[in-house]
């Protein structure tokens, strides 16, 4: 059997992983002409935790987790608001949970399916036969064929576009745009020290963090009526957040080109199907959750294991996919709803939100406050993974 997968990110990487090891051939197309680097910051527990440690890529990742040791909540002139000792989080989490750049993850995976499967970078899908099997056409003019297609291939998918319509019919706009970029800069790492810094006003939101290599991570959230991109994303980012402070104002001046600004629209995917004939579609493709529910990276791993799980079952392609279906579509519609209800909190546009805020923050200090925080964070710690001692991987 052979599958096509497009997108070599977090669900494609996984997803190869699993059907190699079940005997399929593995062909994964690329958009990006190599591994991506950096990103943004990525906590990474609950199903994404279950999947990564039945991988064995648990080493790998602590190696990369960065060690931040609060989240601190700071003015304009970085005096403390409030904050919450990442400690405390873990704990709530029972130590399952690790934090790195979105990059070493996917290098993580990457590592994990290098020699085994075949990756095609520089190349998208042009067109697509969808029947018995699949017939694919690249853009750079040859055609694959195989058993499946899968479209792992983010929030903007071309494989969802092209089997089930414009995008604007799947997308559900949360009201906010996102930004991030890498820097190096020893002077401003002292300041940020091991701390991530959030310095916000009601509708804008900048994060600064440390990075596992020494380099620092710039975040950015504001509310936006629009959903379209801006023409000039840096120039968009200076206007909005070039009043922010020095750390910010400072941050700003350092921004890298084009290229390695990261910007979107924040938005989450919602679809009645996610297959149709011989093509299926795994993580933000068909279900992204947003930034705002914190776990579309832990979903897109949980998604990839249980399409290959069902595909392992061998009941055929078709129920297969209703099953993986059946089986995500819970996990994914509570993360969902939480997510929209959690960006009025994350990024408050309202000062008494943004007060409210600073005394749960406060509140989470006091003893006793790690019982509550655990209630609070128990739907999130589900996990699409049944029993993971027992379905370990050889
Ligand atoms: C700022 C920010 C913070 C986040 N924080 C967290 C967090 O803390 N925890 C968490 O779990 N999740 C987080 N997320 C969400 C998480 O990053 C995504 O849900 C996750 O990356 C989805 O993985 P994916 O593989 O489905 O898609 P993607 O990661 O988007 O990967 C898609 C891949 O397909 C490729 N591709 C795209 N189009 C094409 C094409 N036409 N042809 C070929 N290839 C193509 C892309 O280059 C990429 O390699 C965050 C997201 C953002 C933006």
């Amino acid at each position: 059997m052979k599958a096509i997968i497009c997108g070599a990110g977090i669900a494609g990487l996984t997803l190869a992983w699993w059907l190699k090891r079940d005997g399929w051939d593995v062909v994964l197309v690329e958009r990006d002409d190599g591994p991506r680097a950096g990103g943004y910051m990525i906590d990474l527990f609950g199903s994404g935790y279950d999947v990564a440690e039945m991988m064995g890529l648990l080493p790998a990742l602590r190696t990369a987790h960065t060690r931040v040791a609060e989240l601190s909540y700071v003015d304009h002139n970085e005096h403390g608001e409030g904050g919450i000792a990442y400690s405390r989080v873990a704990s709530v989490f029972d130590g399952r949970i690790l934090s790195f750049m979105r990059g070493d993850l996917e290098q993580a995976l990457l590592d994990a399916v290098k020699g085994r499967v075949h990756i095609r970078y520089g190349t998208s899908i042009k067109q697509v036969g969808n029947g018995s099997g699949v017939t694919v056409r690249l853009t750079d003019g040859t055609v694959e064929q195989g058993d499946l297609l899968v479209g792992a291939d983010g929030v903007h998918s071309r494989v969802r576009e092209l089997i089930f319509g414009a995008q604007e019919r799947y997308l559900r706009y949360l009201g906010y745009h996102t930004a991030a970029y890498v820097i190096s800069d020893d002077d401003l790492g002292r300041r940020v020290g091991d701390r991530f810094l959030m310095v916000g006003v009601p509708g804008r939101q900048a994060g600064l963090y440390p990075t596992s290599d020494g380099r620092l991570a710039a975040s950015f959230i504001h509310a936006s009526p629009d959903r379209g991109v801006p023409q000039d994303p840096r120039q968009a980012l200076r206007r909005l957040y070039g009043n922010l402070g020095g750390l910010v104002r400072w941050t700003l001046r350092q921004m890298p080109e084009d290229g390695a600004v990261f910007y979107d629209q924040v938005a989450q995917v919602e679809m009645d199907y996610w297959s149709r004939g011989s093509v299926v579609l795994v993580g933000d493709a068909c279900y992204a959750v947003s930034l705002m529910a914190g776990q579309g990276a832990s979903l897109a791993m949980g998604g990839a294991y249980v399409l290959a799980d069902e595909l392992r079952a061998g009941a055929g392609v078709g129920r297969a996919f209703n099953a993986y279906e059946r089986r995500m579509r819970p996990f994914v519609q509570v993360r969902q709803r939480t997510g929209r209800k959690t960006a009025r909190w994350l990024v408050p546009s309202q000062h008494w939100r943004m007060t409210t805020r600073r005394m749960v923050l406060a509140a989470a200090r006091l003893p006793g406050a790690t019982a509550v925080l655990r209630a609070a964070f128990r739907p999130m710690q589900d996990s699409v993974v049944e029993r993971p001692g027992k379905a370990r991987a050889a």
